[in-house]
């Protein structure tokens, strides 16, 4: 099965710590959440593992299927399958759901070409488009039903006004499309309705199995009362500081935070 493996990870933003030595495996399979207050540093870890050159690893590893990834390009981690959801599109005007998801899609099948050949944004292979559209078409038909989407959204523009749900539906549809075999989902921590939630949620659980690891990034509680994660992992100033299972999702949802707060931090 594949792993992603983060060893003692170390990253800096404009100078900054933030990640300050981070450990964790996620396989297929398996799913995780990732919880701690705002500002702990749980979006930076996926940014970083995405590969955003805003972030700079100042010390440790991400292996991935036996690689270390971390000077590889985003693209290129995305063919590799290991899915980020940040690949939304905010700035193409007048494309469709469906197209920017078939070439997505497309982006992701040049893996099969050697991945020394460098990134192409076209998704076409020489002259031979990468996804046959029959094929397409018949692979987006049967996640939208899957995730319960229907026709009138993946005919809408790309940035035809999404609210948060809907952005989070059109992530998910990309995620259930390009099957990955790692995936980070960052529920960031303003923006979600309910709603949104709520989608989240049942998508994350349809798309759920043996082939595919989640690393579910969230800072609330309430969406593990709709996913049940394998284990659970507390970020604290940049650092996981406890690990357990799914009643640990429970005894924070009780306690709060506070009460795993480092003690080195408190006199700092
Ligand atoms: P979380 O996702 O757990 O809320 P973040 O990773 O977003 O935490 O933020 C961790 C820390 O990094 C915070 O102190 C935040 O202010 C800082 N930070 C995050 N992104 C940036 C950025 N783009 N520029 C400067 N500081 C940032
Ligand atoms: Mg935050
Ligand atoms: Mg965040």
């Amino acid at each position: 099965a594949s792993e992603l493996v983060i060893k003692n990870l170390h990253a800096n933003i404009e100078g900054k710590p933030i990640l300050r030595g981070v450990n964790l495996t996620v396989r297929q399979g398996e799913i995780h959440a990732l919880m701690g207050p705002n500002g702990s540093g749980k979006s930076t870890l996926s940014n970083v593992i995405m590969g955003n050159p805003k972030y700079e690893v100042t010390e440790g590893e991400v292996w991935f299927k036996g690689e270390n990834i971390l000077e590889y390009s985003p693209d290129r981690r995305a063919r590799m399958r290991l899915f980020l959801a940040f690949q939304y599109p905010m700035s193409i005007p007048g494309v469709s759901v469906a197209n920017f998801l078939r070439r997505s899609l497309e982006a992701v099948r040049e893996g099969n070409k050697p991945l020394d050949e460098g990134d192409n944004p076209t998704g076409k292979m020489g002259k031979r488009r990468a996804v046959p559209p029959g094929e397409f078409r018949k692979l987006l038909q049967a996640k939208m039903k899957l995730l319960r989407v229907d026709n009138s959204f993946i005919n809408r523009s790309i940035n035809d006004g999404f609210s948060g749900g809907e952005k989070k539906r059109a992530e998910i549809l990309q995620m259930a499309l390009l099957e990955p075999e790692i995936a980070l989902m960052d529920e960031t921590d303003s923006g979600l309705d309910i709603d949104a939630l709520r989608i989240v949620s049942e998508s994350v659980n349809a798309l759920t199995g043996p082939n595919l690891g989640i690393l579910l990034i969230t800072h609330y509680q309430r969406m593990l009362n709709y996913i049940k994660p394998d284990y659970v992992h507390v970020m604290f100033n940049g650092r996981i500081v406890k690990s357990g299972g799914r009643e640990l999702a429970l005894e924070l949802e009780e306690k709060g935070y506070e009460w795993l707060r480092p003690v080195e931090e408190v006199s700092e």
